[in-house]
């Protein structure tokens, strides 16, 4: 079967009552026959379903959805995101190992960095992730781990992941991870390109609809399996409930997806041929410095458009307060259209020099294009765009 009917057809065996749609396994723990199964089970002699903290149907339903997407071996489902991205480094790493990062990482992801890294003895260094003598001067005999996200938030810079499966091929102990959530596994798989953990906060696209939190990593089966050990007696699971709204969620993404990019794509241009707007950033924009490498890795470029308003930082105040239809909030990857002032919000914790150096200015606003008719939100931005004078 093709992938995108893979991803609909894929599902946790039926049960005796042979429902056609995968009900939702609100269970915490799960019988065994007899005490010989169980003592089989728990020993890993047999495959079997335990506990809900391990492992439950609905979330390896979930799982193997994101595994066929992604081209992946094996993966595991968190309560979120950000609960995914830590599992993926303290499950792996240890007092004494070194990552390196590009500089352009969720804000969460650099407060592990910055602040809870250094308790435990892991240091780190981020680099300009389009330099590639930055990622092979940071690279020390200790680094464990190359992690990095493309395209990144909010500045949608890309990272070129041929070019660093291949850098990496010269370092085989060092595990390269991508939190691949901006794209999305429809839009890029890098697994493709020798990637080994892939990870996912489920809370955005693959939701798409601003309903429940969850996260995913899927990769090598070796490292899974280390990774399972972690979340075994940690407990960061996701909750069954999530699980089966997220797989029934996901069946829908390349749908949403194409509908996200080309509706992200007119409201792009839009903005590019408007007189009160400085700079517009998409990744299939022509004018994007990194065009030929995004549609080189990227199926399409994405829901997100970033752009700068003529006017500074009022200027963006009056912008968020003149839109009608599109509310304010930090999420992203909704069905609505949302939009985002990152330097008094999501990276408002920076210091000046640093948001400069990941390309946010006080004018930069950020757009998580929605579903709606792109009439709608065009009409919308390019009214809030000439109110705000
Ligand atoms: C939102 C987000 C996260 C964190 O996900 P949660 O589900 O909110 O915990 C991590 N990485 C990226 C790129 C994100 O956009």
């Amino acid at each position: 079967m093709k992938e995108e009917s893979r991803l609909i057809r894929e599902q946790f065996p039926r049960s005796q009552n042979r429902e056609h749609s995968v009900p939702m396994y609100l269970t915490s723990s799960f019988i065994f026959d007899d005490a010989e199964q169980c003592r089989a089970i728990f020993a890993n002699e047999q495959e079997g379903i335990i506990y809900s903290r391990y492992s439950n149907p609905n979330t390896s339903e979930f799982v193997n959805k994101v595994c066929a997407m992604e081209i992946a071996e094996a993966g595991l489902a968190f309560s979120s995101g950000m609960a995914a991205v830590f599992a993926s480094f303290a499950a792996l790493l240890k007092n004494g190992d070194h990552v390196v990062s590009s500089r352009a990482i969720f804000g969460s992801t650099h407060q592990l960095f910055t602040e809870l890294f250094p308790r435990w003895g892991i240091t780190h260094t981020y680099v300009d992730a389009t330099k590639p003598e930055q990622w092979e001067d940071a690279i020390q005999d200790n680094t464990k781990m190359i992690f990095l996200e493309t395209p990144s938030n909010p500045g949608l810079e890309l990272v070129d992941l041929e070019w660093l499966g291949s850098f990496k091929q010269k370092y085989p102990h060092i595990i390269l991870s991508i939190d691949n959530c901006f794209a999305t596994p429809y839009l890029q798989k890098p697994t493709q390109y020798g990637f080994d953990l892939v990870s996912h906060s489920a809370t955005k696209y693959i939701d798409g609809q601003g309903r429940v939190l969850g996260g995913v990593v899927v990769g090598r089966k070796d490292l899974i399996d280390e990774m399972m050990f972690f979340i075994r007696h940690t407990g960061p699971a996701m909750s069954p409930f999530n699980a089966w709204v997220l797989s029934k969620s996901i069946e829908t993404l390349p749908l949403r997806m194409d509908r996200h990019c080309s509706n992200a794509l007119a409201v792009a241009e839009a903005l590019e041929a408007h007189e009160e707007v400085e700079s517009v950033r998409y990744p299939f924009l022509p004018s994007h410095p990194q065009y030929e490498l995004a549609k080189k890795q990227m199926r399409l470029g994405g829901g997100i458009v970033t752009f700068v308003v003529k006017g500074g930082y009022e200027r963006a105040k009056r912008f968020m307060d003149a839109m009608e239809m599109i509310l304010i909030t930090s999420n992203l990857g909704d069905s609505r259209t949302i939009a985002t002032h990152p330097a008094s919000t999501t990276h408002s914790k920076l210091k000046e020099e640093e948001r400069l150096n990941l390309g946010i200015l006080p004018g930069t606003i950020r757009i998580s294009v929605g579903l709606e008719d792109i009439d709608d939100i065009r009409d919308d931005v390019l009214q809030a765009l000439e109110k705000s004078k």
